[in-house]
């Protein structure tokens, strides 16, 4: 389509491209009426290119899922020797030989039992494979509970825009809508260091949840076939993040009341938060686990559903205990190359060493550039993933009026100093490539800082 480099054809008009995107691409999560194109033509390690050649940083790893940087020598390396062999295979009784290595792999990575991946393409059908497994295995496991019919989700949870997960989901603004659609859940609130509930200290903010959580548990876990939680940080939300031992305590209460857990790491897995899974950090084995976005290294769509062997077992048997849910493109042998090649990477660039280093210059220079600003109301941060929270005041930590567009206005003048940013609201949000430098941290930094002086 672009072969501008022969002579005789005319480079493309990127006006009428910025048109066209405009008419005839519907893109997601975004108002069209006000859609401002913009338009990448291709991409280097942490740096995009638009057609007109100007460079960006990627300063959100292209939506939260690149990990080593685009166009990784080894990435593309290993996606084109295995598109010489095959680009897919059905995953319904049919296999093929690099799928199988990754799912071996992945149950070698993950923590704890979890050893039996189902595969899907997107983080949605993750949660949708992962709440329907919860559900059936109540069901057939030996001494069945087929009461348990319902899940417990966090308030302000994001686990995709499939009905199943927006069901779990419990952001208003974007799941109200769809209110008749959606199963009953029952939510709790979520936790969330920065705004703790009035006359709770940080000290008992853990133990506060617990026992909310606990009584809820007392009450329904006849009902309750799992709890379904995004460990250390909900993502959507706002990157809002559990108080140190919440995850750890989630995971003692469902044991103790016999309720599934699904940790949706979709997000926070591949070593976001400065460990390969987040649920490492409190010593913690979901039932099942819930894994997309980095796990191509961010190329290819991919998704996996990892459960334990004692939920798989209840799966074992009759006909009828088959799991009964599949996905054309599941287990694609391109996306499991890319899926492969990608933790070799991570073994081959130390990229857990680089998330060390990197995290803790971004810490020191969010601290010491932001912090003092009067917009900023809270900088938080786990591994190469930040949040700067603007709010109206400080002290009362009250939100900016979201008719001001604060956010999108500090991260469309971050595009001037040459970094691309992608806000929640006015949630800024920091989560470039595993594989940032320090002279890229310090100019994503600066393109902040400048975005505020212009707010
Ligand atoms: C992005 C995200 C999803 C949905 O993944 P998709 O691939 O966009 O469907 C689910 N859960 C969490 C925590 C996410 O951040």
């Amino acid at each position: 389509m672009t072969s501008n480099n022969s002579e005789n054809t005319p480079p493309p008009d990127w006006d009428v491209f910025a048109q066209w995107d405009r008419h005839y691409v519907w893109h997601a999560f975004t108002q069209m009426q006000d859609y401002e194109p913009l338009m990448i033509e291709s991409a280097k390690g942490c740096v995009l290119t638009d057609v007109r050649g100007n460079q960006l940083i990627d300063g959100v790893s292209s939506v939260w899922c690149n990990v080593h940087g685009h166009c990784h020598p080894t990435i593309n390396a290993a996606i084109t020797s295995q598109l010489e062999k095959v680009a897919h295979v059905t995953s319904l009784g049919m296999s093929n030989p690099i799928t199988i290595e990754l799912a071996r792999r992945l149950a070698e990575l993950t923590p704890g039992s979890l050893q039996h991946t189902f595969f899907s393409g997107d983080g949605a059908s993750s949660v949708e494979v992962g709440l329907k497994m919860a559900f059936q295995y109540w069901h057939q496991r030996e001494n069945p509970k087929p009461q348990k019919n319902t899940y417990i989700a966090l308030g302000s949870a994001y686990h995709g825009d499939t009905l199943g997960s927006v069901s779990v989901g419990g952001v208003a603004r974007f799941h109200e809508m769809f209110e008749p659609l959606l199963f009953n859940v029952i939510r709790i609130e979520n936790p969330n260091t920065y705004r703790l509930p009035d006359g709770v200290t940080d000290q008992q903010a853990t133990q506060y949840y617990l026992d909310e959580l606990e009584k809820v548990l007392r009450k329904h876990h006849q009902q309750v076939a799992a709890m379904i939680i995004e460990p250390l940080v909900q993502g959507a939300a706002g990157l809002v993040m559990q108080p140190a031992g919440y995850l750890r305590g989630v995971r003692d209460l469902t044991r103790k009341y016999d309720v599934l857990l699904i940790a949706d790491e979709v997000a926070v897995g591949f070593g976001r938060t400065g460990t390969m899974f987040a649920c490492e950090q409190e010593n913690v084995t979901p039932d099942i686990l819930c894994l997309a976005k980095g796990l191509t290294g961010g190329y290819l769509a991919m998704s996996a559903t990892i459960a334990t062997s004692e939920v798989w077992e209840a799966f074992l048997g009759e006909g009828i205990k088959t799991f009964y849910h599949g996905h054309t493109y599941a287990g694609n042998p391109l996306a499991a190359a890319a899926a492969m090649a990608s933790l070799d990477v991570f073994e081959q660039e130390q990229t857990l060493a680089n998330v060390a280093i990197q995290s803790k210059l971004l810490s020191e220079l969010l601290n010491t550039q932001l912090a003092e600003h009067p917009l900023v109301g809270d900088i938080r941060q786990r591994g190469l993933l930040a949040a700067v929270e603007l709010v109206a005041d400080k002290n009362s930590k009250t939100p900016l009026d979201p008719s001001l567009n604060s956010g999108s206005k500090v991260c469309r003048a971050a595009r001037e100093r040459g970094v691309w940013l992608r806000p929640l609201r006015d949630t800024l949000v920091i989560m470039p490539p595993l594989s940032v430098s320090s002279d890229q941290i310090r100019t994503i930094v600066d393109a902040v800082a400048y975005g505020l002086k212009k707010l």
